[in-house]
């Protein structure tokens, strides 16, 4: 029998049951950073930039020397000298004077604006031009105007992204401390599954779950470890449970998780450890096992390839976040609903959508065996258990994949 349990209290005992614990720190090179956990705090530790730059092409001056010109009354400069990228500034600004500076470039001293080389002229003889005043400041960034030392440019648990790779390099931190990765083993099980480089044969079907998830698992910032198909067989099934239970951080079992004769997941886990939930109050993804083999995780997940992708989405990459001490940002857009959805008593309804060019999310049906319905989704919408359904356009929340 199943022991349902709603989405919410599903999230709270996979919660309460995984503690934290410590959570092995590794050093990567910057470059290999990239959807890792951060596991320290990115202090500055320089000025950045470090010196005041020139935001344009044009004229460093004296903001008050440039005060009231236009084009008919143009301020005429002294040009003093031009400053090279990737150079100190060589010479200072005395009042009257200019320097022709590139975009990033070094200002020289007594320099409090730049004005654009569209708003000046040259007159030849190092007399310049200027058409348009300019207020102190103006086009430049100044020394530390992204950070100082002691700022706190990323925080720990972090996951590093390609402009947090700038960052890093930005601060020259070339070596950074990120999470060891969680490892999760994935097994599939099933008579009826072939390799997908074989021709299934009729009755049989190609294994979408092991490829899937392992992708899911490691776009997650896991590690994954696929142990391949297993036959519907109590022993077959089991040895592997118990090989991936000591080699891995988080068991995936999908296939055979309902309480039927032929689903050997519920009675592999209990005998070997124990089982937390049978069933979740939620579809696709009702019979659902989460157990636990020593201090592991064990899902049993639904075989049918949508249902066992919303329950990873759902509860197995919040878990694997957390055991990596990660932030999960999940993204959301507000949108309204192309058409009417109709309540499912008792039951959470994750629906894939995609926002078409207007932005109406637009509901992808289809039964949670085909997985083409994943395939454009842009993320989902969650109907509630108790709710009268939806009636075409009613604002619901996306949350994206
Ligand atoms: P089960 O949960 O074992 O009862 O399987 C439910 C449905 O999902 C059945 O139609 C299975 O053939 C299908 N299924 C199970 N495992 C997989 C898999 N790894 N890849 C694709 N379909 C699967
Ligand atoms: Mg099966």
């Amino acid at each position: 029998m199943l022991t349902v349990k709603t989405p919410e209290e599903a999230a709270e005992i996979i919660h309460g049951r995984f503690p934290v614990g410590e959570v092995p720190v590794e050093q990567v090179a910057m470059g290999d950073a990239l959807g890792r956990v951060l596991a320290e705090d990115i202090l500055a530790e320089e000025y950045v930039p470090g010196f005041d730059r020139s935001t344009v092409d044009g004229y460093a001056v004296i903001a008050s020397d440039t005060f009231g010109c236009s084009d008919s009354l143009p301020a005429v400069l002294t040009l003093s000298g031009e400053i090279l990228m990737g150079a100190a500034a060589s010479v200072s600004l005395t009042p009257g004077s200019c320097a022709a500076v590139s975009t990033g470039g070094d200002l020289p001293e007594g320099a409090d604006a730049v004005v654009m080389l569209e708003h000046t002229e040259d007159y030849g003889d190092g007399l310049i031009g200027i058409l348009s005043p300019a207020a102190p400041g103006k086009n430049m960034i100044f020394k530390g105007d992204d950070v100082s030392p002691g700022d706190r440019a990323l925080k720990a648990g972090t996951v590093v992204s390609p402009h947090d790779i700038g960052i890093l390099s930005a601060l020259g931190r070339c070596v950074v401390s990120v999470r060891r990765k969680v490892v999760v083993g994935v097994i599939s099980t099933g008579d009826e599954l072939v390799d997908p480089s074989q021709t299934p044969g009729r009755g049989q079907i190609r294994d979408v779950n092991t490829p899937m998830l392992a992708a899911a698992v490691e776009s997650f910032g896991a590690s994954v470890k696929s142990y391949g198909i297993f036959r519907d067989d109590e022993e077959l099934i089991r040895k592997a449970v118990l090989k991936a239970a000591d080699e891995c951080g988080i068991v995936l079992i999908s296939g055979g998780s309902s309480a039927g004769m032929r689903d050997l997941t519920a009675r592999i886990i209990e005998s070997e450890g124990e089982i937390l939930l049978h069933g979740i109050a939620m579809k696709p993804g009702k019979p659902t096992i989460v157990g636990a083999i020593g201090d592991k995780p064990v899902f049993g997940l639904p075989g049918h390839p949508v249902a066992a992708y919303f329950v990873t989405e759902l509860f197995v990459r919040p878990l694997i976040a957390r055991l990596m001490r990660a932030e999960v940002k999940r993204r959301t857009t507000i949108a309204r609903i192309s058409e009417a959805v109709s309540s499912n008593h008792g039951r959470a309804e994750y629906m894939p959508v995609f926002l078409d060019e207007e932005g109406t999310a637009r509901p992808i049906r289809g039964k949670s065996g085909l997985i083409s319905c994943l395939a454009g989704a842009d993320g989902y919408i969650c109907i509630p258990r108790d709710s009268e359904g939806l009636a075409a356009g009613a604002v619901v929340e996306v949350t994206h994949f």
